[in-house]
C-alpha cells in the first residue's frame, strides 16, 4: 500500500476510535475500508489540490461544493450496511468519490447531481477508472430517482432541512437511508433512517457534521 494511503487509513481508523461512542462501533466494515484503500482519491480532486488528496479533510471542487472528508465517506458507507447485490441511490454526486466507493461495494449505484459541470466531470472519472456499475443523472435529487426505485440503500451527501418524503418512499423495507439533516438551532446531524419490514421509520442521530446544503426549491 502506498504510504499516503496508509496514513489516510490510519487517520480514518483513529477518528473512528475517537468517535466510537457516537457511532456505536470502534471499527468500520472491512469491505468499506478496503474500498477506501482501492479508490484513488487524487483522481477526484482538482489538479491544484493533488498534494492534499490523501488528507483526511474535505476539499473544494468548484461551484461552492466540496468533496467530503474521507472519514465521513467511510462512515456513511458503513452505516448503509451494503451487500454485494444491493442497488444504492446517491443524492449529490459532486466529485464522484463517494460514488466510486459505493460502486466497489454493491451491484449498482444510481447517482443524481444538480450541477451539470460536476456531473460531467464525475462521469469522466468513472470512465477513466472503468466503473461499469454507475448510472448518473442531472436533476433535483430531492425527488430521488423513481425510475429505478426501490433501493436497498440511499445516501444523501448534502444537508437537508428534513428527510425528503420521496426518498423514504423509494427505500425498500429493511433498507437504510443516511442523510445529514440541519436543525438551525443545533447545526447538522448525520441521521441513520431505517425502514423496517413493516415499512415503519426509525431514526438515529449519529454524529454532528458539516455539509453543503441540499437544494430543494427547483423542478
Ligand atoms: N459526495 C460528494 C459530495 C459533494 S457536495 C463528494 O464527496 O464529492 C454535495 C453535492 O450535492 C454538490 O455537488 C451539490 O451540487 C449536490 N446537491 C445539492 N443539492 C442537490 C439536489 N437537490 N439534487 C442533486 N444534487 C444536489
Amino acid at each position: 500500500m502506498n504510504k499516503k494511503i496508509k496514513y489516510l487509513i490510519d487517520d480514518i481508523e483513529a477518528e473512528v476510535r475517537y468517535t466510537a461512542r457516537y457511532i456505536g462501533k470502534s471499527k468500520l466494515d472491512k469491505r468499506v475500508m478496503q474500498a477506501m484503500v482501492e479508490v484513488p482519491r487524487e483522481k477526484f480532486v482538482p489538479k491544484y489540490l493533488q498534494s492534499n488528496a490523501y488528507d483526511n479533510g474535505p476539499l473544494p471542487i468548484g461551484h461552492g461544493q466540496t468533496i467530503s472528508q474521507p472519514y465521513i465517506v467511510a462512515l456513511m458507507s458503513d452505516l448503509l450496511d451494503i451487500k454485494p447485490q444491493h442497488h444504492i441511490l446517491e443524492i449529490g454526486t459532486g466529485s464522484g468519490y463517494q460514488t466510486a466507493i459505493l460502486a466497489q461495494l454493491c451491484e449498482k449505484v444510481f447517482s443524481v447531481e444538480r450541477i451539470v459541470e460536476l456531473g460531467k466531470r464525475a462521469v469522466e472519472c468513472f470512465e477513466q477508472l472503468k466503473y461499469k456499475n454507475i448510472e448518473t443523472r442531472i436533476g433535483n435529487g430531492y425527488q430521488g430517482w423513481q425510475e429505478h426505485a426501490p433501493y436497498d440503500g440511499i445516501i444523501v451527501t448534502a444537508a437537508a432541512t428534513h428527510i425528503p418524503q420521496p426518498l423514504i418512499d423509494q427505500l425498500k423495507p429493511g433498507g437504510n437511508l443516511v442523510i445529514p439533516v440541519s436543525a438551525s438551532y443545533s447545526g447538522q446531524s448525520l441521521m441513520l433512517v431505517k425502514k423496517n419490514l413493516q415499512g415503519e421509520i426509525e431514526t438515529r442521530d449519529v454524529l454532528s457534521v458539516a455539509f453543503v446544503p441540499l437544494v430543494q426549491d427547483e423542478e
